[in-house]
């Protein structure tokens, strides 16, 4: 019998061990453990994607399916007999878990699946190399795969199309004119979700997140929809505007696959051979092709990799920058009642409302502050964790501890990604209507975003005076007339939702 974890949905989960190899006649352990559902107060979306997910998927098998819901996955694994195949699961802890398993029945773990690139192949690009940069995964990932390679030459002459892509969004206007997204439409099965939601609530679990419809694919069909609709209508412009962003259009020209990429509803190589397609029958441009296999191969697969190259302590241990401020509950509870600043309101409500931004949004915005205010890493990655609908421990340890709040020291990334309000005002339209200007430093019209940067620059100056890319930034400090003035303010600020 093959046991699927809730993040191994898609056909390629089967088949392929020893123990059964007929793909179509294996029999599938599903298990929905409902202390995984207790473990945080996770967004009610989030919560209700895994569940609709794993239950789909066990009506789509039929027969095969062997589907328990039990207290824990050892109560659940209690019924059931015989031996056991398993994909290598996806955390430490659940490795961990499986593999203490395999002391007391027979059980085969099968090498990890899902991303395009192998653990074995990672090995051999780490080996030997002193300092990790994601540009040179992805070359090599792309030398290995050939994908976007002609005669050993990147397509196109370039590695990057930076110079087309990431342009801020078209001037003046409030969203980029695209079609609706295609969204899926909820079932039984979702309804029966609902309902088993409200019922734990009332038996104690606490969910945090509005409830809504449900807007990220839980199928396969699905998933295949939604990458249809994607590369139909929005891949042609994602490379351009793939870092802006705009209160009225929270999609932008994003793929939305994340969520159904991490259930293991689609293969990440797949994802990429039908853009391939759309390059080459001419019905998307190279910038955004590659902007889109850069996403998918250079930094899934890259973030993938680094969690298990890191460590099973890397969050834990990870604190360069000496940031222990707890998150405030106006940020826990995404509380965006008590928050002026447009940026961050837009962003935490839409967490509310969907669990879910794109990137620029994640880093810049929030990344950004919980950076500025010395938000505990620990803290931080557990609210991702709990509120994203895509969020899984392998995708927040670099993106989190490493990329947006640069806690490791470098390891992940060359510098902070810390931005004031200008960066904010450029890439997005957050600032219009703001109650706060990001030209300003100091007094009642001062943007929380910029003053925060100069704050987070000056708690850090003596370190970033000998950093070769945050020098400039010490040395900027140095000029601020008002310097004095702002640090007192930003003091005075303390965790407030600014
Ligand atoms: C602080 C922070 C937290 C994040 N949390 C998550 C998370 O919980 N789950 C998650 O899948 N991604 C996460 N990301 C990466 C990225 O923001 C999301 O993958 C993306 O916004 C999802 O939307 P999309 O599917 O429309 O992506 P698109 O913009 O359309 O990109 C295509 C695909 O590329 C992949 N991708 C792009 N960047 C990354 C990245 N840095 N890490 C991993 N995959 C990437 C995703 O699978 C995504 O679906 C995080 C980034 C940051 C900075």
């Amino acid at each position: 019998m093959r046991w699927l974890f809730g993040d191994q949905l898609g056909p390629h989960y089967l088949g392929g061990g020893d123990v059964d190899p007929d793909p179509d006649g294996e029999r599938i352990l599903i298990i929905e453990s409902r202390s995984a559902f207790a473990r945080r107060n996770y967004h009610r979306q989030k919560a209700h994607l895994i569940l609709s997910a794993m239950r789909h998927r066990a009506r789509e098998l039929d027969d095969r399916a062997h589907y328990v819901a039990a207290a824990t996955f050892r109560d659940g694994l209690a019924g059931v007999d015989g031996p056991l195949s398993v994909v290598n699961p996806t955390s430490w802890a659940a490795r961990g878990f499986v593999h203490s398993l395999s002391d007391s029945r027979p059980m085969e773990i099968l090498a990890s699946r899902g991303f395009v690139t192998s653990e074995t192949e990672f090995a051999s690009w780490v080996a030997g190399r002193k300092h990790l940069r994601q540009e040179d995964f992805y070359r090599y990932a792309r030398k290995r795969t050939g994908i976007l390679m002609d005669n050993g030459e990147p397509e196109g002459g370039r590695w990057n199309f930076d110079a087309e892509n990431r342009k801020p969004p078209p001037r003046g206007a409030t969203t980029l004119g695209l079609p609706e997204p295609w969204w899926p439409v909820e079932d039984d099965i979702d309804a029966g979700v609902r309902a088993d939601l409200a019922q734990w609530e009332a038996e104690g679990l606490r969910f945090v997140g509005d409830d809504g419809p449900r807007r990220f694919a839980v199928t396969r069909d699905e998933a295949l929809r939604v990458l249809d609709d994607f590369i139909a209508h929005r891949l042609a412009i994602f490379g351009p505007y793939e870092d802006a962003a705009l209160v009225g259009d929270w999609p932008m020209a994003h793929s939305l696959l994340s969520a159904p990429l991490n259930l293991g509803l689609l293969e990440p190589s797949e994802v990429i051979a039908r853009v391939l397609d759309a390059w080459r029958e001419g019905r998307v441009p190279l910038e955004s092709a590659e902007g889109f296999v850069r996403q998918v191969m250079g930094w899934r697969d890259y973030v993938w990799h680094l969690y298990w190259h890191f460590g099973p302590d890397y969050v834990r241990h990870s604190n360069a920058l000496d940031a222990h401020t707890p998150l405030p509950a106006w940020f826990r509870e995404l509380d965006t009642a008590q928050v002026k600043a447009r940026c961050l309101s837009t962003a935490l409500e839409e967490v509310r409302a969907r669990g879910w931004n794109h990137h620029i949004i994640r880093l810049m915005v929030l990344g950004n502050w919980a950076l500025q205010h010395a938000f505990d890493p620990r803290e931080v990655t557990e609210w991702f964790t709990a509120n994203y609908v895509d969020a899984y421990p392998w995708v927040m340890a670099a993106n989190v501890v490493g990329m947006a709040l640069h806690a490791d020291g470098g390891r992940m990334a060359t510098k902070p990604y810390a931005a004031g309000g200008a960066y904010i005002n450029k890439m997005t339209d957050f600032c219009r209507g703001c109650a706060y200007r990001p030209d300003r430093r100091v007094g009642p019209e001062a943007c929380p975003v910029t003053a925060g940067y100069w704050a987070f620059i000056a708690a850090h100056a003596d370190a970033f005076a000998r950093h070769p890319r945050m020098a400039q930034a010490a040395r900027g400090l140095d000029r601020l007339k008002d310097r004095d003035a702002l640090l007192a303010q930003e003091l005075a600020r303390g965790s407030r939702a600014p």
